[in-house]
């Protein structure tokens, strides 16, 4: 075949060959573009959205901190370890571990105090110097001490005057006391009353818990002097989440009167720990200023 003689493709035909090729890359491009697009405005409301929710997520959560940080301070003063016969599952470096997990700045470890001289107290300081080195939480510490029937402290004050932080705590009463003066809200008055007169503490512990009668409160009739006695002496309230004390009212009763107050998980056991929001709620309707205790 002469080269004069192979078909032609004509001017027009080769001209829409051209355009169809062009259109179904324009085509191919708007698809393509259309369905980037339909993924990515989605995706852009999405991301928007997705930004406009961690922003809001994250103005609460700063919020909620900022408003756990100025109601509640990240201290707790009342943690039992090993060496509490009472306390389960808890040793000094989980308990640490535990403060850390839960933003704890300042912890004491405060083991119970029930003779003059606590056989448990060498083995208990060397655990918490080895503590103090692997962690930056402040560890002080402390003991959790009987008070006596005549308001002494159990323990000899030798010993106390060796440790940061001290909290009296009415545990028992005697039976001859509550005989003769048949009333135990009378006998716990008088034992926190002289306590406060004539011992020397940082904190009373679960100042409205009676021993007895573990269903029942130090009613507010009494209340009143005790809180006077505590604002006279200097001596701190602690809000105690093991025993979900004091009351609403004589909390906001100490509040009013300038008593310092010190948050407290009396913990026996790890997961009783930093639980923050129920201080929170404890404080919720109290609208004076709160003294916190400093240490
Ligand atoms: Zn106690
Ligand atoms: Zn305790």
């Amino acid at each position: 075949m002469a080269k004069s003689d192979r078909p032609c493709r004509p001017l027009p035909v080769l001209a829409l060959h051209v355009f169809q090729v062009c259109a179904s890359s324009i085509g191919l491009c708007w698809k393509a573009r259309k369905q980037y697009s339909e993924k990515l405005v989605p995706g852009c409301v999405g991301t928007q959205s997705l930004h406009s929710t961690l922003t809001v997520s994250i103005r609460h959560e700063l919020a909620g901190c900022r408003l756990k940080n100025s109601m509640v301070p990240r201290i707790d003063l009342h943690i039992h370890s090993e060496f509490s016969p009472c306390s389960r599952d808890t040793n000094v470096q989980d308990i640490v571990s535990m403060a850390e997990a839960r933003g704890l700045r300042k912890i004491a470890i405060t083991d119970h105090g029930v003779v003059r001289r606590p056989p448990w107290l060498p083995n208990y300081f060397s655990e918490i110097e080895r503590a103090r080195r692997s962690t930056h939480i402040d560890i002080l510490t402390g003991i959790e001490v009987d008070i006596r029937p005549d308001g002494t402290l159990v323990v000899d004050k030798d010993i106390l005057q060796n440790l940061d932080v001290v909290i009296g705590a009415l545990h028992s009463l005697p039976l001859w006391g509550v005989v003769r003066k048949k009333s135990i809200l009378e006998e716990c008055r008088a034992i926190l009353l002289k306590a406060l007169e004539v011992s020397s503490f940082h904190i009373l512990a679960h100042p409205t818990y009676l021993p007895l009668l573990w269903s029942r409160k130090i009613p507010l009739d009494l209340a009143d002097v005790i809180v006077g006695g505590l604002k006279k002496r200097g001596v701190a309230v602690e809000m105690n989440y093991n025993h979900r004390d004091p009351t609403p009212e004589f909390l906001r009763r100490c509040v009013k009167a300038g008593v310092t107050i010190t948050p407290s998980s009396d913990a026996h056991r790890l997961m009783d720990i930093g639980h923050f929001e129920w201080f929170e709620q404890q404080l919720a309707q109290i609208k004076e200023p709160i003294s916190w205790m400093q240490i």
